[in-house]
C-alpha cells in the first residue's frame, strides 16, 4: 500500500529504528514511546485493522507473537514481564491503520488499561 505508513517503513522509505526482522515480520521502536520497551510488531502484508482478518492472515499473527516473545528475550524482559496490545479501530486509540502489536515492558503496567 502506498500510502501507509508502516508499509513505507516497510520498505526503507521512512526511517524506523528497527528492532526485528524475518521473512513475514518486521518491528521497531515507538516514536512516542509509553513504556522503556516500546515495540510495534507489524506483518510485512498491509492489513489494516483486525476486522480484515481473514482465515489465511492466521499464521502472520501468530508469527506477530512469535516476535513479540523473541524481542522481549533480546531487551531483558521475559522473566520481568511484558504487555501485548493491538488496538482496533477509532474507539480503542488505533491511529495507523496497518495492524500492529504493542510490546510494552519496563515499568509497572496497571491494568485495566485506559
Ligand atoms: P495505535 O494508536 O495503536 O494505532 O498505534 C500507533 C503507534 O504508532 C503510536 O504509538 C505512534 O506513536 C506510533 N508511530 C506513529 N508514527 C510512527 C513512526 N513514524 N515511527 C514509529 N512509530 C510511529
Ligand atoms: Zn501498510
Amino acid at each position: 500500500m502506498t500510502d501507509c505508513l508502516f508499509c513505507k517503513i516497510i520498505a526503507g522509505d521512512i526511517p524506523a529504528d528497527k528492532i526485528y526482522e524475518d521473512e513475514n515480520v518486521f518491528a521497531f521502536r515507538d516514536i512516542n514511546p509509553v513504556a522503556p520497551l516500546h515495540a510495534l510488531i507489524i506483518p510485512k502484508k498491509h492489513i489494516a485493522m483486525i476486522n480484515d482478518l481473514k482465515p489465511q492472515d492466521a499464521e502472520v499473527v501468530g508469527q506477530l507473537f512469535l516476535a513479540a516473545k523473541e524481542i522481549a528475550k533480546q531487551e531483558g524482559y521475559d522473566e520481568t514481564g511484558y504487555r501485548t496490545v493491538m488496538n482496533c479501530g477509532e474507539a480503542a486509540g488505533q491511529t495507523v491503520f496497518h495492524i500492529h502489536l504493542h510490546l510494552l515492558a519496563g515499568r509497572d503496567l496497571s491494568w485495566p488499561p485506559g
